[in-house]
């Protein structure tokens, strides 16, 4: 029998938690750590023997979802026969080569190489560097600058957390780092004019980047970074057009676009990565938590031929390409990847996201779109929010004290669905194991339903609706 308080006391003295508020955490005013202990399919245990559907597969990634023996063992297969072994100065693994080669092939792109991390914070660091170290290889030494998007999320390390687009990864931290920049959030809903089409739209954005680039000087501008579909700056799908517009801007400007795919690869969206689903034809592309459903760390940095090329061109000059990690390309990682990929293929799980997605998003609209308190529901796959409003004529948003979109994810969470209260607003996020079915949709939405009508009687009460 597991000692909950013992967990938690330990817990609470030891652990620095993150994106918890350390004060109330540790006064106990937040109650104790929900000690997960177990999980299977789409759902988790607590220790206290509540089961939740995980409507957030863990932080979007768990795509297979939980408890997936093919995995574990091949985990544990690797780690009996070669539990280590780095991939310096050209050693490998049978499980490293054999990921690698199904990587080229099926990324977007012109894939060339990929260099292996644990994080898509690493990945993306890796990013930056190889931005860097392509144009000093081919003679463009000022062309530095990277640009990603206001509410664009990229990880939480020096250069990537300067990439994510919100303060409050900045605040106290002196972040960002200087040469990081940043252009507009593509969400038509927040940002258009009255009257604005989506196309309209996404032209004004486009048309912002490129005068932010013209602005900075063109040569001093390496990369745009940004995700296919803006994951934790609110689950928003590009407007129409918008991927068009703004790569017709970087070619214009010979700036390389970095599709960072960490939550759109492997499925998510219901195609193998977002950037086949947008057509954006990316130079270097970041995976991550799809890639071993979280079952262990890994990301890649997919290098694509036109950055690989003048690396190969210029490694006599240059010598060796002097970056790597004690554990890039480690082989249980590895081993679990592939193991992934099998099950990905064999259960066509880009075609499920695609079609459970559709009946997915026809409940959310069907249950959400005429509630008083929502202003928008949005999604494509097996990525959705809810964004909540005071007013859905003037789009007034809730006085920010009341926490609704919190609030709402509480009440969820009680009734056993964990579904994500979301920053910038009152927005309910889901992105749920791949592997769900029809019926197990409806109990998201359902249970979602009543959790808004019991948070929306609530406020009535409060005279705050
Ligand atoms: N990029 C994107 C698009 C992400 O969503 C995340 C994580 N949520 C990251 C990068 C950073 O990944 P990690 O937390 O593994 O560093």
């Amino acid at each position: 029998m597991i000692d909950i308080k013992t967990i938690a006391e330990k817990d609470r003295l030891s652990v620095l938690h993150p994106f918890t508020q350390l004060r109330e955490f540790a006064s106990g005013k937040i109650g104790d750590p929900t000690v997960v202990t177990g999980g299977q399919g789409i759902r988790i245990q607590d220790a206290e023997g509540r089961s939740y559907i995980d409507g957030f597969a863990g932080l979007y990634c768990v795509n297979i979802g939980y408890g997936r023996t093919e995995v574990a063992e091949a985990i544990a297969r690797q780690a009996y026969n070669l539990a280590y072994y780095h991939t310096y100065a050209a050693h490998t693994t049978e499980e490293l080569a054999t990921l690698s080669d199904r990587l080229v092939r099926m990324a977007p792109g012109k894939p060339s190489k990929v260099f292996y991390g644990m994080s898509g914070s690493d990945a993306n660091e890796t990013q930056a560097k190889l931005v860097w170290y392509y144009n000093n290889l081919r003679g463009h030494p000022k062309r530095k600058k990277i640009i990603s998007r206001e509410r664009g999320y990229h990880g939480c390390s020096v250069i990537s957390g300067s990439m994510t687009g919100m303060s409050f990864y900045h605040d106290h931290m002196d972040l960002p780092f200087p040469g990081i920049l940043h252009t507009g959030t593509p969400h038509h809903y927040w940002g258009a004019e009255p009257g604005e089409t989506e196309e309209a739209f996404s032209r004004r954005r486009a048309a912002e980047l490129e005068e932010l680039i013209v602005r900075e000087g063109p040569e001093t501008v390496g990369a745009f970074i940004a995700e296919p579909v803006l994951g934790t700056g609110g689950i928003t799908p590009p407007p129409a057009g918008y991927w068009r517009e703004i790569q017709d801007v970087l070619k214009r400007y010979d700036v390389l676009l970095i599709a960072d795919e960490v939550i759109c690869g492997f499925g998510r969206t219901g195609a193998d990565f977002g950037s086949t689903l947008y057509g954006m034809e990316p130079d270097l592309v970041t995976v991550a938590k799809g890639l071993t459903s979280g079952y262990v760390p890994l990301s890649g940095a997919i290098v694509g031929e036109k950055v690989y090329s003048v690396m190969e061109e210029a490694a006599d000059r240059v010598g060796a390409f002097s970056h790597g990690y004690t554990y890039s390309g480690h082989p249980i990682a590895a081993a679990a990847a592939n193991a992934v990929i099998d099950i990905f293929e064999k259960e066509r799980l880009s075609d499920r996201a695609r079609t459970v997605g559709a009946h997915f998003h026809k409940q959310l609209k069907q249950k959400f779109a005429q509630l008083e308190i929502v202003g928008e529901v949005r999604g494509v796959g097996l990525l959705g929010a809810i964004e909540f409003v005071a007013d859905r004529q003037t789009k007034r948003r809730f006085d920010p004290e009341l926490k609704v979109g919190a609030r709402i994810s509480k009440a969820a969470r009680d009734r056993g669905l964990i579904a994500r209260a979301m920053p910038h607003g009152d927005i309910l996020g889901f992105a749920p194991p791949l592997v769900l079915s029809e019926a197990e949709v409806d109990e998201i939405v359902d249970l979602a339903y009543r959790a808004t009508k019991q948070v929306m009687d609530e406020l009535a009460r409060e005279h705050a609706l």
